[in-house]
């Protein structure tokens, strides 16, 4: 079963990991819009949670909702420790992205000055410079990478239109550190096709592409939830901490989440 969000800001979620986290929603309420396909992602697949028309929910509506809320939170408490942008899709896709990041950061430095802003991407948006400008404006720029390797990550994303690994890394490494890596990895089958971003060639790749890229934590995990591609194995913790060892022997910090 896939879950959408239905709200702009949701939340607040009490986690032992982030504490107090408010998520932010750029995308339609009542679907999923997304450059990518991922065979695990919770919301579902594009075409089984399409909408006619989309609609981004506008900079303005995004600014007052949140603000609205860290009042609330204000006067009630607790008040976030993170707000995340996350939600049904891609957030960088939003053509006012960055506007919405300069309102947030206000906001936050208004009423909630501890609280951190991260944003989820899958960084197929880093081609647009303001999208690049704003991630590195936020103190957790967390951008996926599901694998080295162009055909394993397409079979895994499955990204709508080009999709190149190598420029990605490239373009991950114009923040020079100033961001989180982020892997999601699973083995399983697919239209066919074997998945596997385990093996030793993967993580061989993958760990050459964490080097190049240098960030400044890097985040493994594995299947939680449901997923629309039923034939998907969750790799146990133990192997997610073996590959975080690996990355951790480089120099680099890494959690299993
Ligand atoms: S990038 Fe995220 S929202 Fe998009 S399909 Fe993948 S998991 Fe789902």
């Amino acid at each position: 079963m896939s879950i959408l969000f239905r709200e702009i800001i949701y939340g607040p979620v009490h986690s032992r990991r982030l504490g107090v986290s408010l998520g932010i929603n750029l995308l339609p309420l009542n679907g999923k819009l997304c450059s990518f396909n991922c065979i695990y992602c919770e919301c579902g697949w594009n075409e089984d949670n399409r909408v006619d028309r989309p609609r981004f929910n506008s900079r303005e509506d995004v600014r007052d909702t949140l603000k609205a809320k860290l009042q609330e939170m204000r006067k009630e408490g607790p008040l976030p420790d993170v707000i995340t942008f996350a939600g049904n899709g891609e957030p960088t896709l939003h053509p006012e992205f960055e506007g919405i990041i300069d309102d947030t950061i206000a906001l936050r430095d208004e009423f909630a000055p501890n609280a951190k802003i991260s944003v989820l991407s899958n960084a197929t948006q880093l081609h647009r410079e303001e999208v690049c400008r704003a991630l590195a404006k936020v103190d957790n720029n967390i951008l996926k990478l599901d694998s080295a390797i162009n055909d394993t990550a397409k079979a895994i994303d499955l990204p709508r239109g080009e999709y190149d690994t190598e420029h990605i890394i490239e373009q991950m490494q114009r923040f020079k550190g100033q961001m989180t890596l982020q892997t999601m990895f699973l083995r399983g089958n697919h239209a066919g096709e074997i998945i596997d971003n385990t093996t030793e060639l993967e993580i061989e790749a993958w760990l050459t592409a964490v080097r190049r890229i240098s960030p400044r934590d890097v985040m493994v995990y594995s299947i939680d939830r449901a997923t629309p591609c039923q034939e998907l194995e969750k790799v146990s913790r133990e192997e997610l901490e073996s590959i975080a060892e690996r990355v951790r022997a480089l120099g680099f910090t890494c959690s299993v989440a």
